[in-house]
């Protein structure tokens, strides 16, 4: 909208199955102990269903450890580097992502729909969600703090180049900067531009030049000499 950029807000976040009200409380309210109020319901909820034996702490611990480290970003890269390397996939996964990237194994815990957003010589895609934090699970993993921050979530929309050159990015000034917010429904998966000198590779090495910053359009994907 500023800047002449472009603005995406598809659909109104009235369906989100999140609870939100971290995104109210934390500022203005005073706990005698150091959980806010989310945090504490959390912790009641998991003392509570760990006193009568319906969860154990030590497989929360695990699956919290997997989004973190294994299922991570690589999911992503994965389908970013066979996107590349397969015409025949990038274009399914223009026309239907959710399906593209479940051929791969990768599916999301609610059902949401995905949709993939190639940068082209023209475009750079930033996703964002304005209203909380979502983000796409299943192909990279848990989102990073500073995707749930206010700052991120309402200037990534009024200054998105000004956040960009905060992560160290600072496109052409003709390339243009197109925003999506993430809804429950629907996730964004950006498809960073192939980098030059990379023909050679196979997908698993193209997989290494794709950080999870650049599936969320804060980064672009690294160069090869970078890897050496
Ligand atoms: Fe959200």
């Amino acid at each position: 909208m500023l800047l002449g950029e472009d603005f995406d807000l598809h659909e109104e976040h009235r369906d989100h199955n999140h609870i939100h009200s971290h995104d109210h409380h934390d500022d203005h309210h005073h706990h005698d102990n150091h959980y806010s109020d989310m945090q504490a319901r959390v912790k009641a909820l998991e003392t509570l269903l760990t006193e009568k034996g319906l969860i154990d702490p030590a497989a929360i611990d695990v699956i919290v450890e997997t989004y973190e480290t294994k299922v991570g970003p690589r999911n992503g890269a994965h389908v970013v580097a066979k996107a590349w390397s397969d015409a025949d996939f990038a274009d399914w996964l223009k026309r239907d992502a959710t399906a593209a990237i479940a051929s791969l194994g990768f599916t999301g815990r609610q059902g949401e729909h995905m949709r993939a957003v190639f940068n082209t010589a023209d475009t750079h895609n930033l996703v964002v969600c304005t209203l909380c934090s979502c983000y796409p699970w299943s192909v990279l993993g848990l989102p990073p703090v500073w995707y749930k921050a206010p700052a991120y979530r309402s200037r990534a929309v009024i200054d998105p180049r000004g956040v960009l050159a905060e992560f160290g990015l600072t496109l052409p000034e003709e390339k243009k900067i197109r925003i999506w917010d993430s809804t429950a429904e629907l996730r964004y998966l950006v498809i960073p531009e192939r980098p030059a000198g990379t023909e050679g590779m196979d997908e698993a090495a193209l997989a290494g030049l794709v950080s999870r910053d650049a599936m969320i359009g804060t980064a672009i994907a690294g160069s090869p000499e970078a890897l050496r």
